[in-house]
């Protein structure tokens, strides 16, 4: 295995590990090896070892016993890790044991004991790129972590489509605020985690959850899902209403402005709107290349400039996908040991874009194809079979392959065909495809096919710029 690379994986998601973890091992486990592995957790990996943590050394052993080479195997496979990789265990800390001096001087529990936030200490302002299109937000974020409560920037309403950092800051502000201030009590909770407070403690009358009221700092991630929830926006009013009256800061995050949440009642829409609202745009190609640009650096390894306008260019404006993205070259050039030049990411940034891609809306393939060709979404689906509607058809077919997760039989109807036509086209488009390779190598650039095959690149290209929309619909 390559060891030219060192990797740092600061930013590698070791829930995803373990989910392709569990996915690659699950035909050779056994029921209960399954259930040991799902409660395990990664704390720590890097290319020399993963540490895997267990509940109890009986688990550990078991797993140890029965799984180790074939986890090993895993991240061989997998991951850019040295040929001397292994695997480190340990036990998770068992659960404090009762004081019994507690019974004779009883402690009221702090409320940060009660709803303790983990903040993710990747996610720093340090690590957030600032751009144009989210410069409102990171600036207003930091001015509520030097001081939180200031009525001039409280509630902090944050919005903008997935996966472009609105998270990342409200881990930003408590870090901060953790680190300068350690007796902060700050608390971040996803609005439907309030929920299922809210509900347990409803359901066994017990308030306890009001705790939240107690805190300095409450940050609420994803409040679009207050929408409709007619009893929990009242405790949610009620719980602003107690913490803004007292000058605690509040701040939230939304994938949508807050008058655009659906049943969202009028009086939580004013208080949302009564601070700040900062919006998170997607990112301009300079702020994509520099986010990649970080990334590389934190991986610690080098890449040309050329090959980061490539990607930049190529991906998509979700900084989540562009991530993984930037995560998937890495590992293949790791593997293949190859540096990662522009030449090497023009090979395969198609392929390692495509795994991050949501599928697409079938309307806008075709409504996009039928633009390109000059004809109309109806001439697609009409029954002719004249080249000039016969083509793009098959075009479109091929593309909705492509860029959604439906089969053949499903892309067959959409278009009123037989799955058999759908193949047909699917497999017309790859011949289209060899045939003009092999006009490229013989320098026949006035070839048919190769026309033809540059307008379905030129097609895709314009597609993959749709997913900045389409994912927010995920
Ligand atoms: P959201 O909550 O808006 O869906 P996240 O905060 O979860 O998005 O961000 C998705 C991923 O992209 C995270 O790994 C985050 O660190 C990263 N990210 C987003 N914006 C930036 C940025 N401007 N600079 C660096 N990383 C970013
Ligand atoms: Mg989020």
């Amino acid at each position: 295995m390559n060891n030219s690379y060192q990797f740092s994986w600061k930013y590698l998601n070791t829930k995803e590990v373990k989910k392709d973890l569990l996915e690659a091992l699950r035909p050779e486990l056994t029921p209960t090896l399954s259930l040991n592995l799902k409660g395990m957790e990664i704390p720590r990996i890097d290319s020399e070892s993963v540490v895997l943590q267990f509940s109890t050394d009986l688990v550990k052993n078991q797993v140890r016993t029965n799984a180790e080479n074939a986890i090993v195997e895993f991240f061989k496979q997998n991951l850019p890790v040295s040929s001397s990789f292994e695997i480190k265990y340990s036990i998770k800390a068992p659960p404090q044991a009762p004081d019994n001096t507690q019974s004779i001087q009883p402690v009221t529990p702090q409320p940060t004991q009660v709803f303790a936030s983990k903040f993710n200490s990747d996610y720093t302002f340090e690590s957030f790129v600032c751009g144009p299109s989210n410069r409102y937000s990171y600036e207003s974020a930091l001015a509520v972590s030097k001081a939180p409560g200031h009525l001039m920037h409280n509630p902090l309403f944050i919005y903008g489509s997935v996966g472009l950092g609105k998270t990342h800051l409200l881990h930003a502000i408590g870090n901060f605020i953790r680190s300068t201030d350690p007796l902060k009590r700050v608390l971040l909770m996803t609005c439907e985690e309030m929920l299922n407070h809210f509900v347990q403690g409803l359901k066994s009358k017990d308030t306890g959850f009001r705790k939240w009221r107690d805190v300095d700092v409450l940050l609420v991630d994803d409040v679009q899902f207050l929408g409709g929830k007619q009893s929990f926006q009242d405790e949610f009013y009620n719980t602003y209403n107690s913490l803004a009256e007292s000058n605690r800061q509040l701040v939230f995050a939304a994938d949508r402005t807050p008058e655009k949440i659906d049943n969202l009642e009028e009086r939580l829409i004013s208080r949302f709107r009564s601070g700040i609202l900062a919006d998170i745009q997607l990112p301009d190609l300079e702020t994509k290349m520099a986010i990649t640009a970080d990334l590389f650096q934190a991986f610690r390894v080098t890449i040309e400039n050329d090959a980061i306008e490539l990607i930049a260019r190529s991906s998509s404006s979700n900084v989540r996908e562009l991530k993984g993205v930037c995560l998937r070259l890495c590992t293949k050039a790791s593997f293949l040991n190859k540096h990662l030049s522009r030449e090497f990411v023009r090979e395969h940034i198609d392929e390692c874009v495509q795994i991050n891609r949501p599928p697409l809306d079938p309307q806008i393939i075709m409504e996009e194809v039928a633009n390109h060709y000059r004809i109309t979404r109806e001439d697609l689906l009409a029954n002719t079979r004249k080249i000039e509607v016969a083509f793009p058809r098959q075009v479109a077919m091929y593309l909705v392959k492509e860029f959604t997760n439906l089969v053949l039989q499903q892309i067959g109807e959409l278009f009123g065909r037989t799955h058999q036509t759908v193949m047909h086209a699917c497999q017309k488009m790859e011949t289209v495809f060899e045939k003009a390779a092999q006009a490229k190598a013989e320098g026949n650039f006035k070839s048919k096919d190769f026309r033809h095959a540059g307008e379905i690149q030129e097609l895709k290209q314009i597609l993959g710029t749709k997913y900045d929309h389409a994912s927010t619909y995920r």
